[in-house]
């Protein structure tokens, strides 16, 4: 096989798998570099929207994560001192726009390992674990990449366009000199997990946001390893606490204490601490190398849009490269890709996620009450809970994205 008839994905995590299997079921033969020799099982992405499943079930992977994963038809919004429910968003309002009116709890490693199980059917997939780019080159016709093995032993491999999908700190963008725009909240986010059951104890739903002025709360149930349930609690800390202590058990006890003043640190099962960026790359494309996922945008958590947003990028340009491959567009749609995700996550990713972290923190009573008032309307008033589920689901933005030439 001459050295540009391959594509190369440089980093096997959610994002960059689900490309290969993109790739690999349009017929393009792929190499998938990775560095992890197993896929890290860190409590990260767990909610799957419906403008990412409708993408999925394309690729046939939906249906699996809507068996194993649990259903999210509703979220909520509460209180965190009266603990009273402000608002329930029911997806049934966007039943109307798509086949998966509902959000899917699904860790993002098991998607990661169902994309690895779905793309190793295909002969022309080939996925190297445990290989870290260190370097790599593009000329006219091609890309040259250079990893090394477990061994140490260095190797090259050549392609003819190559995908950075290597996360927030990607070695492809760095290389490329391109600028990550934004800034880094002063604040990390430490996420714990329990099982307790917040169902069963105080009627959360499987996706939950609790506003507080001074220590705000996301709690989320998700499948676990087990399949039997496990619930993360996400708390804002402060800038100046340090990461022994807020990980130490007393510190693991106060913060779980404000979850629930019966728990402490032996109910945890995990603990995890995030640093948290606002950022979009300058470029998503720089002639045969793209960039998509965390290595090309970096969001706060809140609305569990980064992992969602990481999927529409490579869809986006997994379908164009198909076009390209046999020849139904030519090279230049390559900047599209760059147009239409970079300026989505420009206006769209970044606005929203820091919309939802001021609402959730909001410090002025006035505000909190005003706040609170328009959650209750925009919930209850069916053509209002459609606009706000619209933009919550991602099933704007992928319209939007159309639009944009
Ligand atoms: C607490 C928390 C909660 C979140 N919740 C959500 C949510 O509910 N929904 C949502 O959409 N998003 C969420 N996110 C964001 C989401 O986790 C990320 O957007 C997602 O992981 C991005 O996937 P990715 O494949 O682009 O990058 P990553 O998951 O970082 O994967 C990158 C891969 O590249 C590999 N790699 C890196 N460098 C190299 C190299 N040099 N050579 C080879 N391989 C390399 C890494 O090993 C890794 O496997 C959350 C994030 C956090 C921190």
């Amino acid at each position: 096989m001459s050295h540009n008839d391959r594509m190369i994905i440089c980093g096997g995590g959610p994002v960059g798998m689900v490309a290969a299997l993109s790739l690999v079921q349009q017929g393009i033969p792929v190499t998938v570099l990775e560095s992890f020799e197993t896929p890290p099982q860190d409590p990260r992405a767990a909610t799957i929207h419906p403008s990412t499943l409708e993408m999925l079930h394309k690729l046939k992977l939906a249906e699996g994560i809507i068996k194993r994963g649990l259903k999210a038809p509703a979220f909520q919004f509460r209180d965190r001192t009266t603990q009273e429910i402000i608002a329930v968003f029911d997806m049934k309002h966007i039943a109307d726009e798509t086949d998966f009116p509902f959000a899917v709890q699904y860790e993002q490693w098991k998607l990661t390992r169902d994309a690895i199980v779905a793309v190793k059917e295909y002969d022309i997939a080939d996925i190297r674990l445990g290989s870290a780019v260190t370097a790599f080159s593009q000329d006219y016709d091609g890309v040259t990449v250079v990893y090394e093995d477990p061994a140490g032993e260095m190797h090259k491999v050549e392609g003819r366009y190559l995908l950075a999908c290597d996360g927030g700190r990607s070695t492809i963008r760095i290389g490329l000199g391109v600028f990550m725009s934004g800034f880094t909240w002063e604040e990390r986010f430490l996420v714990l997990t329990s099982k307790h059951d917040f169902a069963a104890s105080d009627g959360y739903l499987n996706r939950n946001y609790v506003m507080d002025p001074t220590e705000w709360m996301a709690v989320f149930k998700v499948p676990g390893d087990d399949d039997q349930g496990i619930w993360r609690t996400l708390f804002p800390t402060e800038g100046h606490e340090k990461d022994e202590d807020l990980l130490s058990d007393e510190g693991v006890t106060q913060r779980i204490r404000g979850a629930r003043s019966d728990m402490d640190h032996n109910d945890v099962l995990h603990r995890n601490l995030y640093t948290v960026n606002q950022r979009v790359a300058d470029r998503f494309r720089v002639e045969r190398i793209f960039l998509a996922g965390d290595a090309a945008h970096l969001n706060n958590p809140l609305g569990g849009l980064g992992l969602n947003t990481g999927i529409h990028d490579c869809m986006n340009i997994t379908k164009k490269i198909g076009d390209v491959w046999f020849g139904r567009a030519e090279e230049d749609v390559f900047e599209r890709y760059h147009r239409q995700r970079h300026q989505l996550a420009t206006e769209f990713l970044q606005s929203v996620t820091i919309e939802n972290k001021k609402r959730i923190e909001e410090k002025d009573p006035e505000v909190i009450k005003q706040n609170q008032q328009q959650l209750r309307e925009n919930a209850e008033d069916p053509a209002k809970a459609k606009t706000w589920l619209m933009r919550s689901s991602l099933l704007d933005s992928v319209r939007k994205e159309e639009t944009i030439e």
